[in-house]
């Protein structure tokens, strides 16, 4: 008898997890376990900004698949292209650019989001997202040639525009990547005795009325205030009208000239879910509380392109898009897939949120553990202490503590590395949306009438 092919879509959060607990709870001959990820490495997100201010280099947040005693899984280095129900096969590009039919009688989706954008003139064309490793170096690279370019240039105009930073996005990412970029520029231009200080300036702008609302108004204030002394311009209940190469105008009529234009304004579930031509809610897959999906055996969803209903809240809401409930799904997801191999009963999935941490750079935090509002130093303690514990290896963890030591007593020497200099920059260059199938075009590949280019 053949084994049951267990497919899982996605190293991130939720997929290392779900088969890091498959490889610990089923024994090798009871299914084959398979993963596709374009990438070979688990990348921790919320540290990202901290790759992009240069206090944790890329290598430390990306987490090796294959250091694990248990690992036995069979990686396709690839991204899902598109998946047909029916017939049970999930269509990959592996990164040589050939596609492949991978049959499955299990698939687990964990593809992640992607950055949501508007329909607004030149956003996708000028904005840089904060959602993979290479987009964190590249802006950082971005950040370090604007302060390069300014000093050598001899044009006051020119030098204006290079010294303005905007970022659009007042959730946890944006605030994080703003406040943590503001430091980086503030420490580098000791560096540049021939540029004023006074020129360099941050935004951070939102549509909503409140940065973090998640936070609660006392402490979504202090952040807020702590922003505004360090020299950070913070607009709410704004929004951009128009981007362009050299300058962007916000919808209250102001134009900001710029080269920087960082777009952290929420995500969308990944376009793999799309393929499906399954249900779904504002983009994320509809799932039941078990993580599957409602008349078709053998299909899950989980983390940020799942609507995984939130029934430790109740009323009908979803869980949000966060690292802290895409890690517990991803090992309740495996207990779910093991038990239904096994023909038994699966459990629904309840979390009660722990809260939130954010890390605004050197001593300034703040945090909500378990509903504690917390600020400063004991506010970082909480932050950092949770992110990494978090990390999943012990090597790992020791990069990122060492990584931090380092800089806490060495500082930075702001290197511009040039390696993605002249490379495309847009959204789509670094989170590959437009790789995707349509679903006529899953089918007509699975049936073999049709090649995708
Ligand atoms: C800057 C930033 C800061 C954040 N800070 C926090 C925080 O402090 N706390 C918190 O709880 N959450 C935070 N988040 C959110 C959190 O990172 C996400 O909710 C979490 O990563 C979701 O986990 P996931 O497994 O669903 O997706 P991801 O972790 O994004 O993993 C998806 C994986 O799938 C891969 N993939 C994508 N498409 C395909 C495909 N077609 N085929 C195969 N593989 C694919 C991706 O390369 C990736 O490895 C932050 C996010 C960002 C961007």
């Amino acid at each position: 008898m053949t084994r049951p092919r267990i497919l899982v879509v996605g190293a991130g959060f939720a997929g290392v997890e779900c088969v890091r607990r498959l490889e610990r709870k089923l024994s090798p001959d009871e299914a084959d376990v398979t993963l596709v990820t374009p990438f070979a490495y688990q990348l921790y997100l919320p540290l990202l900004p901290q790759v992009a201010s240069g206090v944790l280099t890329p290598q430390s947040i990306a987490v090796s698949l294959r250091r694990s005693k248990k690992y036995r899984t069979r990686i396709i280095p690839g991204g899902a292209i598109g998946v047909d129900l029916k017939s049970k096969v999930c269509v990959i590009r592996t990164i040589t650019d050939e596609i492949v039919n991978e049959p499955y009688d299990y698939i687990v989706l964990a593809p992640g989001s992607i950055t949501r954008t508007f329909d607004i003139p030149g956003l996708t064309d000028h904005a840089f997202g904060m959602k993979t490793l290479a987009e964190a170096a590249y802006i950082r690279d971005h950040v370090i040639s604007q302060l390069d370019l300014a000093d050598a240039s001899q044009d006051p105009v020119e030098r204006a525009s290079r010294l303005q930073f905007v970022v659009v996005g007042g959730g946890y990412a944006g605030t994080e990547t703003a406040a943590c970029l503001q430091r980086l520029t503030h420490a580098a231009v000791k560096r540049y005795p021939r540029l004023d200080p006074g020129l360099i300036k941050w935004h951070l702008i939102d549509i909503a009325p409140k940065l973090m609302p998640e936070l609660g108004d006392k402490l979504g204030s202090s952040a807020q205030e702590i922003l505004r002394r360090r020299g950070i311009e913070i607009s709410l209940g704004t929004s951009i009208a128009k981007a362009g190469p050299e300058e962007v105008t916000f919808t209250d009529g102001r134009v900001i000239p710029t080269r920087t234009l960082i777009w952290t304004a929420g995500v969308v579930a990944s376009p793999l879910i799309a393929t499906l031509g399954a249900e779904t809610v504002k983009g994320r897959l509809a799932v039941a509380p078990e993580m599957n999906l409602p008349g078709d055996d053998g299909v899950f969803a989980l983390g940020d392109s799942a609507a995984v209903p939130d029934l430790a809240k109740g009323d009908g809401a979803m869980c949000p898009p966060t690292a802290q409930h895409a890690l517990r799904q991803g090992k309740h997801v495996a207990d779910n897939v093991i038990a239904s191999l096994r023909g038994q009963a699966m459990k629904p999935y309840v979390h009660k949120d722990l809260g939130l941490v954010v890390d605004l750079g050197g001593t300034d935090a703040v945090s909500k553990p378990l509903g504690i509002e917390l600020r400063g130093l004991p506010a970082q303690a909480v932050a950092r202490g949770y992110h990494w514990s978090a990390l999943r290896t012990n090597v790992a963890k020791t990069r990122v503590m060492t990584n931090w030591l380092l800089n806490a007593v060495a500082g930075d020497d702001f290197v511009r590395t040039g390696f993605q200099a002249r490379k495309a920059a847009r959204l789509k260059d670094f989170e590959y949306t437009d790789a995707y199938l349509t679903p006529e075009q899953v089918r007509a590949q699975v049936e073999g009438s049709g090649r995708p280019e």
